[in-house]
Protein backbone atom coordinates (compact mmCIF):
# COMPACT_ATOMS: atom_id res chain seq x y z
CA UNK A 1 0.00 0.00 0.00
CA UNK A 2 1.35 3.55 -1.04
CA UNK A 3 1.73 6.54 1.49
CA UNK A 4 -0.48 8.00 -0.61
CA UNK A 5 -3.45 6.11 -0.67
CA UNK A 6 -6.53 8.03 -0.09
CA UNK A 7 -5.08 11.20 -1.22
CA UNK A 8 -6.62 13.30 -3.60
CA UNK A 9 -4.42 15.76 -6.07
CA UNK A 10 -4.55 18.30 -8.46
CA UNK A 11 -1.69 19.04 -10.72
CA UNK A 12 -1.55 21.47 -13.23
CA UNK A 13 1.44 21.35 -15.70
CA UNK A 14 1.43 18.69 -18.03
CA UNK A 15 2.32 19.23 -21.39
CA UNK A 16 4.35 16.20 -22.65
CA UNK A 17 5.88 13.27 -21.06
CA UNK A 18 8.99 15.30 -20.37
CA UNK A 19 6.69 17.55 -18.21
CA UNK A 20 8.22 17.43 -14.61
CA UNK A 21 4.43 17.54 -13.41
CA UNK A 22 3.93 14.12 -15.28
CA UNK A 23 7.22 12.74 -13.14
CA UNK A 24 5.38 14.45 -10.39
CA UNK A 25 1.85 12.23 -11.16
CA UNK A 26 3.29 8.61 -11.46
CA UNK A 27 4.91 9.49 -8.32
CA UNK A 28 1.61 9.76 -6.78
CA UNK A 29 -0.26 7.20 -9.12
CA UNK A 30 2.62 4.69 -7.62
CA UNK A 31 2.02 6.21 -3.76
CA UNK A 32 -1.72 5.23 -4.70
CA UNK A 33 -3.14 9.10 -4.84
CA UNK A 34 -5.93 9.98 -7.10
CA UNK A 35 -5.16 12.30 -9.07
CA UNK A 36 -6.92 15.19 -12.02
CA UNK A 37 -4.55 16.78 -14.48
CA UNK A 38 -4.93 20.34 -16.04
CA UNK A 39 -4.21 21.15 -19.13
CA UNK A 40 -3.41 24.61 -20.71
CA UNK A 41 -5.56 24.95 -23.78
CA UNK A 42 -6.63 22.81 -26.77
CA UNK A 43 -3.19 22.63 -28.23
CA UNK A 44 -2.51 20.13 -25.26
CA UNK A 45 -5.56 18.65 -24.54
CA UNK A 46 -5.34 15.28 -26.51
CA UNK A 47 -1.48 15.19 -25.43
CA UNK A 48 -2.81 15.80 -21.63
CA UNK A 49 -5.79 13.40 -22.00
CA UNK A 50 -3.73 10.29 -23.81
CA UNK A 51 -1.00 10.64 -20.70
CA UNK A 52 -4.12 10.59 -18.14
CA UNK A 53 -5.57 7.70 -19.36
CA UNK A 54 -2.17 5.97 -19.13
CA UNK A 55 -1.93 6.71 -15.22
CA UNK A 56 -5.51 5.77 -14.76
CA UNK A 57 -6.72 9.44 -14.25
CA UNK A 58 -10.34 10.01 -15.38
CA UNK A 59 -10.30 13.83 -14.32
CA UNK A 60 -8.56 16.02 -17.06
CA UNK A 61 -9.95 19.49 -17.38
CA UNK A 62 -9.12 22.82 -18.38
CA UNK A 63 -6.93 25.73 -17.09
CA UNK A 64 -4.93 28.56 -18.59
CA UNK A 65 -4.17 30.24 -14.99
CA UNK A 66 -3.84 33.31 -17.15
CA UNK A 67 -7.74 34.33 -16.69
CA UNK A 68 -9.67 33.70 -13.12
CA UNK A 69 -12.84 32.92 -14.91
CA UNK A 70 -10.63 29.67 -16.46
CA UNK A 71 -9.30 29.30 -12.90
CA UNK A 72 -12.79 29.47 -11.03
CA UNK A 73 -14.25 26.92 -13.86
CA UNK A 74 -11.76 24.37 -13.27
CA UNK A 75 -12.69 24.60 -9.46
CA UNK A 76 -16.26 24.29 -9.94
CA UNK A 77 -15.67 21.50 -12.13
CA UNK A 78 -13.85 20.13 -10.15
CA UNK A 79 -16.01 20.50 -7.26
CA UNK A 80 -18.69 18.40 -8.51
CA UNK A 81 -16.47 15.33 -9.22
CA UNK A 82 -14.48 15.36 -5.34
CA UNK A 83 -16.14 17.26 -2.27
CA UNK A 84 -12.66 17.06 -1.27
CA UNK A 85 -8.85 17.96 -2.09
CA UNK A 86 -5.91 16.70 -0.62
CA UNK A 87 -3.38 18.20 -2.96
CA UNK A 88 -2.40 21.17 -5.64
CA UNK A 89 0.66 20.84 -7.54
CA UNK A 90 1.52 23.83 -9.26
CA UNK A 91 4.26 23.30 -11.66
CA UNK A 92 3.66 26.39 -14.18
CA UNK A 93 6.09 29.04 -15.37
CA UNK A 94 6.01 31.17 -18.34
CA UNK A 95 8.16 34.05 -19.93
CA UNK A 96 8.57 35.68 -23.33
CA UNK A 97 11.17 33.45 -24.84
CA UNK A 98 13.33 36.86 -26.13
CA UNK A 99 14.07 37.66 -22.33
CA UNK A 100 15.32 34.32 -21.81
CA UNK A 101 18.24 34.90 -23.66
CA UNK A 102 21.50 37.71 -23.18
CA UNK A 103 21.62 40.77 -21.75
CA UNK A 104 19.17 40.57 -18.84
CA UNK A 105 19.56 44.64 -18.67
CA UNK A 106 18.80 45.07 -22.37
CA UNK A 107 15.91 42.51 -22.96
CA UNK A 108 13.85 42.63 -19.77
CA UNK A 109 10.95 44.40 -20.79
CA UNK A 110 7.53 45.52 -18.68
CA UNK A 111 5.21 43.58 -20.65
CA UNK A 112 7.69 40.41 -20.46
CA UNK A 113 8.25 41.24 -16.88
CA UNK A 114 4.33 41.25 -15.81
CA UNK A 115 3.10 38.05 -17.79
CA UNK A 116 6.07 36.09 -16.17
CA UNK A 117 5.32 37.13 -12.37
CA UNK A 118 1.58 36.69 -13.50
CA UNK A 119 1.48 33.36 -15.20
CA UNK A 120 4.92 31.78 -13.09
CA UNK A 121 3.85 33.17 -9.77
CA UNK A 122 0.53 35.07 -8.63
CA UNK A 123 -1.18 31.39 -10.62
CA UNK A 124 0.42 29.80 -7.22
CA UNK A 125 -2.32 32.48 -4.99
CA UNK A 126 -4.58 32.40 -7.07
CA UNK A 127 -4.75 28.41 -6.93
CA UNK A 128 -4.17 28.03 -3.26
CA UNK A 129 -6.77 30.88 -3.37
CA UNK A 130 -9.65 28.46 -4.78
CA UNK A 131 -8.13 25.10 -3.25
CA UNK A 132 -8.54 26.70 0.35
CA UNK A 133 -12.49 25.64 1.13
CA UNK A 134 -12.02 22.30 -0.49
CA UNK A 135 -9.18 21.62 1.70
CA UNK A 136 -10.77 23.47 4.67
CA UNK A 137 -12.01 19.97 7.01
CA UNK A 138 -9.21 18.10 6.42
CA UNK A 139 -5.76 20.05 5.61
CA UNK A 140 -4.13 19.80 2.42
CA UNK A 141 -0.72 20.85 0.68
CA UNK A 142 0.47 22.98 -1.98
CA UNK A 143 3.55 22.43 -4.18
CA UNK A 144 5.19 24.14 -6.51
CA UNK A 145 8.59 24.32 -8.55
CA UNK A 146 11.47 26.88 -8.60
CA UNK A 147 14.95 27.03 -9.87
CA UNK A 148 18.29 28.25 -8.01
CA UNK A 149 17.99 31.27 -10.67
CA UNK A 150 15.61 32.62 -7.45
CA UNK A 151 18.64 32.81 -5.52
CA UNK A 152 21.28 33.32 -7.80
CA UNK A 153 21.87 35.18 -10.93
CA UNK A 154 22.30 32.96 -14.29
CA UNK A 155 23.36 33.64 -17.79
CA UNK A 156 19.86 33.31 -19.65
CA UNK A 157 17.44 33.01 -16.72
CA UNK A 158 17.00 36.82 -16.36
CA UNK A 159 13.44 38.00 -15.90
CA UNK A 160 12.31 34.08 -15.25
CA UNK A 161 14.50 34.37 -11.84
CA UNK A 162 13.02 37.40 -10.60
CA UNK A 163 9.77 35.36 -11.23
CA UNK A 164 10.65 32.37 -9.55
CA UNK A 165 12.32 34.43 -6.31
CA UNK A 166 8.80 35.75 -5.95
CA UNK A 167 7.15 32.27 -6.37
CA UNK A 168 9.50 31.29 -3.51
CA UNK A 169 8.13 34.31 -1.50
CA UNK A 170 4.93 33.91 -2.52
CA UNK A 171 5.37 30.23 -1.01
CA UNK A 172 6.44 31.30 2.44
CA UNK A 173 2.94 34.19 2.63
CA UNK A 174 0.73 31.61 1.60
CA UNK A 175 2.36 28.39 4.51
CA UNK A 176 1.92 31.60 6.78
CA UNK A 177 -1.51 32.24 6.48
CA UNK A 178 -2.69 28.49 5.26
CA UNK A 179 -0.82 27.25 8.19
CA UNK A 180 -4.09 27.79 10.41
CA UNK A 181 -6.65 26.05 7.94
CA UNK A 182 -3.63 22.43 7.82
CA UNK A 183 -2.61 23.48 4.95
CA UNK A 184 1.20 23.13 4.07
CA UNK A 185 2.96 25.17 1.01
CA UNK A 186 6.29 24.01 0.02
CA UNK A 187 8.35 24.54 -3.16
CA UNK A 188 10.94 22.60 -4.85
CA UNK A 189 13.89 23.75 -6.58
CA UNK A 190 14.72 21.37 -9.05
CA UNK A 191 18.08 21.04 -11.20
CA UNK A 192 17.55 21.51 -14.65
CA UNK A 193 15.70 18.80 -16.61
CA UNK A 194 15.00 19.24 -20.70
CA UNK A 195 11.48 19.71 -21.13
CA UNK A 196 9.50 21.93 -23.49
CA UNK A 197 9.66 25.04 -20.69
CA UNK A 198 13.49 24.46 -20.63
CA UNK A 199 13.90 24.46 -24.34
CA UNK A 200 13.12 28.31 -24.10
CA UNK A 201 15.96 29.19 -22.25
CA UNK A 202 19.22 29.66 -24.26
CA UNK A 203 22.09 27.34 -23.63
CA UNK A 204 20.06 24.79 -21.75
CA UNK A 205 22.27 22.24 -22.77
CA UNK A 206 25.55 24.20 -21.28
CA UNK A 207 23.52 24.41 -18.23
CA UNK A 208 22.93 20.61 -18.16
CA UNK A 209 26.62 19.67 -18.95
CA UNK A 210 27.51 22.58 -16.65
CA UNK A 211 24.92 21.20 -13.52
CA UNK A 212 26.16 17.22 -14.73
CA UNK A 213 30.09 18.28 -14.12
CA UNK A 214 30.43 20.51 -10.99
CA UNK A 215 26.94 18.98 -8.88
CA UNK A 216 28.67 16.71 -5.51
CA UNK A 217 25.97 13.78 -7.26
CA UNK A 218 28.13 14.52 -10.75
CA UNK A 219 24.57 14.37 -13.03
CA UNK A 220 21.51 16.34 -13.19
CA UNK A 221 18.31 14.75 -11.99
CA UNK A 222 15.47 13.26 -13.29
CA UNK A 223 11.59 14.03 -13.24
CA UNK A 224 10.90 10.82 -11.59
CA UNK A 225 13.39 12.03 -8.91
CA UNK A 226 11.52 15.98 -8.61
CA UNK A 227 8.06 13.61 -8.42
CA UNK A 228 9.06 11.51 -5.66
CA UNK A 229 9.91 14.78 -3.42
CA UNK A 230 6.96 15.91 -4.48
CA UNK A 231 4.93 12.90 -3.25
CA UNK A 232 6.28 12.84 -0.08
CA UNK A 233 6.10 16.52 0.44
CA UNK A 234 2.20 16.12 -0.10
CA UNK A 235 2.09 12.71 1.99
CA UNK A 236 1.49 13.01 5.95
CA UNK A 237 5.31 11.76 6.24
CA UNK A 238 5.76 15.31 5.60
CA UNK A 239 3.20 16.80 7.81
CA UNK A 240 5.94 19.38 9.80
CA UNK A 241 7.12 20.72 6.57
CA UNK A 242 5.84 23.78 5.67
CA UNK A 243 6.96 27.17 3.73
CA UNK A 244 10.34 25.75 2.81
CA UNK A 245 12.06 25.56 -0.67
CA UNK A 246 13.72 22.28 -0.77
CA UNK A 247 16.56 22.10 -3.46
CA UNK A 248 16.84 18.72 -5.66
CA UNK A 249 19.60 18.82 -7.87
CA UNK A 250 22.16 16.93 -6.67
CA UNK A 251 23.59 18.77 -4.62
CA UNK A 252 24.61 21.69 -7.55
CA UNK A 253 23.06 24.74 -4.93
CA UNK A 254 25.66 23.89 -2.30
CA UNK A 255 29.30 24.09 -4.53
CA UNK A 256 30.76 27.41 -4.33
CA UNK A 257 33.90 26.56 -6.72
CA UNK A 258 34.18 23.63 -9.58
CA UNK A 259 36.37 21.14 -7.88
CA UNK A 260 39.80 21.99 -10.79
P1 LIG B 1 6.77 22.04 -19.20
O1 LIG B 1 6.85 22.86 -20.44
O2 LIG B 1 6.59 20.59 -19.36
O3 LIG B 1 5.67 22.60 -18.21
C1 LIG B 1 5.35 23.98 -18.12
C2 LIG B 1 3.86 24.02 -17.99
O4 LIG B 1 3.39 25.35 -17.77
C3 LIG B 1 3.15 23.51 -19.28
O5 LIG B 1 2.32 22.44 -18.95
C4 LIG B 1 2.34 24.70 -19.72
O6 LIG B 1 1.11 24.33 -20.32
C5 LIG B 1 2.12 25.40 -18.38
N1 LIG B 1 1.66 26.78 -18.55
C6 LIG B 1 2.31 27.84 -19.08
N2 LIG B 1 1.49 28.91 -19.13
C7 LIG B 1 0.30 28.51 -18.59
C8 LIG B 1 -0.95 29.14 -18.40
N3 LIG B 1 -1.17 30.41 -18.75
N4 LIG B 1 -1.96 28.42 -17.81
C9 LIG B 1 -1.78 27.12 -17.47
N5 LIG B 1 -0.62 26.46 -17.66
C10 LIG B 1 0.41 27.16 -18.22
O7 LIG B 1 8.14 22.36 -18.42
P2 LIG B 1 8.63 21.95 -16.96
O8 LIG B 1 10.11 22.13 -17.01
O9 LIG B 1 8.06 20.65 -16.55
O10 LIG B 1 8.06 23.13 -16.06
C11 LIG B 1 7.29 22.91 -14.89
C12 LIG B 1 7.78 23.81 -13.77
O11 LIG B 1 9.08 23.39 -13.36
C13 LIG B 1 7.91 25.29 -14.15
O12 LIG B 1 7.51 26.08 -13.06
C14 LIG B 1 9.40 25.43 -14.36
O13 LIG B 1 9.87 26.76 -14.21
C15 LIG B 1 9.90 24.53 -13.25
N6 LIG B 1 11.30 24.12 -13.34
C16 LIG B 1 11.76 23.53 -14.47
C17 LIG B 1 13.09 23.17 -14.54
C18 LIG B 1 13.65 22.53 -15.79
O14 LIG B 1 14.89 22.54 -15.98
N7 LIG B 1 12.85 21.93 -16.64
C19 LIG B 1 13.96 23.40 -13.46
C20 LIG B 1 13.46 24.01 -12.33
C21 LIG B 1 12.11 24.38 -12.26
Amino acid sequence: MGFLEGKRALITGVASSRSIAWGIAQAMRCQGADVALTYQNEVLRERVQALAEQCGCKLVLPCDVGTDHSIEAMFESLAQAWTRLDAVVHSIAFAPREELKGSFVDNTSRSGFLSAHEISSYSLAALAKHARPLMRDNGGSVITLSYLGAERAIPNYNVMGLAKASLEANVRYLAAELGADNIRVNCISSGPIRTLAASGIRDFRKMLEYTARVSPLKRNVSAEEVGNVGAFLISDLASGITGETIHVDAGFNVVGLAAV
